[in-house]
């Protein structure tokens, strides 16, 4: 049996930290569904097309990870695909009452579903996605937080 899990995220756009999370994860199961969530109450950056380019193209040396996109609740996107765990980053206490809920919400709704908690390296435990559309959008260099096609993709959107 294959184990699957998936990592859902809006990814607006994919950091070294998510990165650093998919790393880990893909050591602890077979395969890894990295699952852009269609949120219509966000407005995202980067359209859902551009999101998924991004992350396919920063996960491309990856072997048994694979990107999609989900319109619905997480569970039922986990069940259809057969996954057994829904990995989640933990970087500070302030993401864990969020986080709690959510698994805790995730759990009732379907018990056979384990969320997993991963905790990057230390050196992104500050970085997220918002931190860097800011930089970017004040013309700072953000190659240090970013995959190579995210940095010339952001640097593209805020030069118009
Ligand atoms: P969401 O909008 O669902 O929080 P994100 O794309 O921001 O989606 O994040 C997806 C997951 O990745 C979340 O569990 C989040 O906590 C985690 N994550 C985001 N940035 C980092 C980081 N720098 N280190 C570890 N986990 C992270």
């Amino acid at each position: 049996m294959i184990r699957k899990a998936i990592y859902p995220g809006t990814f607006d756009p994919v950091t070294f930290g998510h990165l650093d999370i998919i790393k880990k994860a893909k050591d602890l199961f077979d395969e890894i569904i990295v699952t852009v969530a269609v949120n219509p109450t966000k407005h995202p950056l980067f359209t859902l097309e551009e999101r998924l380019d991004l992350l396919k193209k920063s996960l491309h040396d990856y072997e048994n990870v694979y990107v999609d996109s989900f319109n619905g609740l997480v569970v039922d996107f986990a069940r259809e695909v057969g996954a057994v765990s829904i990995i989640r980053g933990l970087r500070a206490v302030s993401d864990f009452e969020y986080e709690f809920q959510m698994a805790l919400m995730n759990r009732k709704l379907a018990s056979e579903i384990t969320t997993v908690f991963l905790i990057p390296h230390e050196k992104y435990t500050y970085l997220n996605s918002t931190i860097v559309r800011n930089l970017a959008s004040l013309q700072s260099d953000v190659s240090d937080f970013v995959p190579p096609a995210v940095q010339s993709a952001i640097r593209e959107k805020f030069s118009k």
